[in-house]
C-alpha cells in the first residue's frame, strides 16, 4: 500500500469570519483574504480539501497562558475590544469580535502542534497577532497567538526550544516583550520601525530604513538568520510571513517585489528543511486589494515542490 505523504498542510475555519469588517474598521486590510486563499488553492488543485485542517477555538484559559488575569477579563467586553481594534461602532453584544480572536489562535495551535508532529509546513490562513502584549492590545492585536500557541506547545511537548522568524512590516514586539525572559524561545524580527527595545539575550531585532528593496532586505536576512538557527538550534520555527514588505502595501514603506517576497518565504523554508527543523506558519500583516496573493503563492509553491517566481 502506498501512503501519501502531504507536502504541507493548510488550517482554515469558516468561523475565521471577520464580522468586524462590518463594524467600520479604519484599514485597508481585505476581509476576505484568507477566504480567497483557500479558494484559489483549492480550485487551481494546489491542495485537498482533506489538508485543509479545521481548528478547535482557543478559550479564555488559552488567553491566560500570556495575558494578565484583569486584561483578560476586559477582553470580555466587545467594546474595549472595538478600542484596540479602532472600529467606529461596537455593541455590547458583538461577541463574534473575540470569536475570530479565539478560533484563529486555535488554528495557530493546531498548526505548531502539526507541523512538530508531522514534520511538514503548516500554513495557518491567518494569525500572527504579534503586537499583543501581556496587559495590553495594541496594532490590530488584543491577542497575541503566536505567543499563546507557543504556550500551549510547550505544554504539550515539554520545553522545547521555539524560533520565532517575524518577518512581518511591523516589529513583532508583543511577541518579543513576553518571552524576554524565557531562554526555551527565541524572537527576531526584521521590521522598519522599532516600537519596543527589547534587552534580552534570546531576542534580536533587525531594522531596514524606508524604500528597501529586495537586494538589501534579502542580504540583512541571510546574513542574520543562518547564524541564529545555528546556535539557537531550535525544535520548531514559527514563521510569521506579513505580506506587508511588498511595495504595493498600503501600509508598509518597502519597496520588495513579488519575487523578493517568495525568495524570501522560501529561503526561511529552506534554511529551516536544512536543519530538519520543522515550520508552523501565521499569516500576519499585509494590506490591500492585492496582498492575498502573497501568501497564496507561498502556500502553492511549497504545495508543489516548484516556485514559479
Ligand atoms: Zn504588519
Amino acid at each position: 500500500m502506498i501512503f501519501f505523504q502531504p507536502k504541507g498542510f493548510v488550517v482554515y475555519s469558516y468561523e475565521y469570519f471577520l464580522g468586524l469588517c462590518e463594524k467600520g474598521p479604519r484599514s485597508t486590510f481585505d476581509c476576505a483574504k484568507f477566504r480567497k486563499i483557500r479558494t484559489a488553492l483549492l480550485k487551481e488543485k494546489m491542495i485537498r480539501s482533506r489538508e485543509i485542517l479545521e481548528p478547535e477555538p482557543a478559550g479564555w484559559d488559552d488567553f491566560l497562558l500570556v495575558h494578565k488575569p484583569e486584561y483578560v477579563e476586559k477582553l470580555k467586553d466587545p467594546q474595549t475590544l472595538g478600542k484596540i481594534l479602532f472600529l467606529d461602532y461596537v455593541s455590547p453584544f458583538d461577541t463574534d469580535i473575540i470569536e475570530f480572536f479565539m478560533w484563529v489562535t486555535g488554528g495557530t495551535i493546531l498548526s505548531m502542534k502539526t507541523a512538530y508532529e508531522k514534520q511538514v509546513p503548516v500554513f495557518n490562513l491567518g494569525g500572527g497577532y504579534h503586537h499583543g502584549k501581556p496587559g495590553k492590545g495594541e496594532g490590530f492585536c488584543p491577542v497575541n497567538d503566536v505567543a499563546v500557541g507557543i504556550r500551549r506547545f510547550q505544554e504539550k511537548y515539554g520545553k522545547k526550544r521555539v524560533l520565532v522568524v517575524d518577518l512581518d512590516y511591523h516589529q513583532g514586539n508583543g511577541t518579543a516583550l513576553i518571552f524576554k525572559d524565557d531562554d526555551s524561545c527565541f524572537t527576531y524580527s526584521l521590521h522598519r520601525d522599532t516600537w519596543d527595545e527589547i534587552n534580552s539575550a534570546t531576542n534580536m531585532d533587525v531594522e531596514l530604513p524606508d524604500h528597501c528593496a529586495d537586494g538589501e532586505y534579502l542580504e540583512a536576512l541571510q546574513t542574520t538568520l543562518p547564524g541564529i538557527l545555528d546556535t539557537f538550534s531550535p525544535d520548531l520555527l514559527v514563521y510569521v510571513a506579513g505580506g506587508d514588505p511588498h511595495r504595493d502595501d498600503t501600509l508598509g514603506t518597502f519597496e520588495l517585489t513579488d519575487r523578493g517576497m517568495l525568495e524570501r518565504d522560501i529561503y526561511v523554508m529552506s534554511q529551516a528543511k536544512a536543519r530538519n527543523c520543522p515550520v508552523a506558519v501565521l499569516a500576519g500583516g499585509g494590506y490591500g486589494p492585492e496582498s492575498w496573493k502573497l501568501y497564496y503563492r507561498f502556500i502553492k509553491c511549497v504545495m508543489r515542490g516548484r516556485c514559479d517566481v
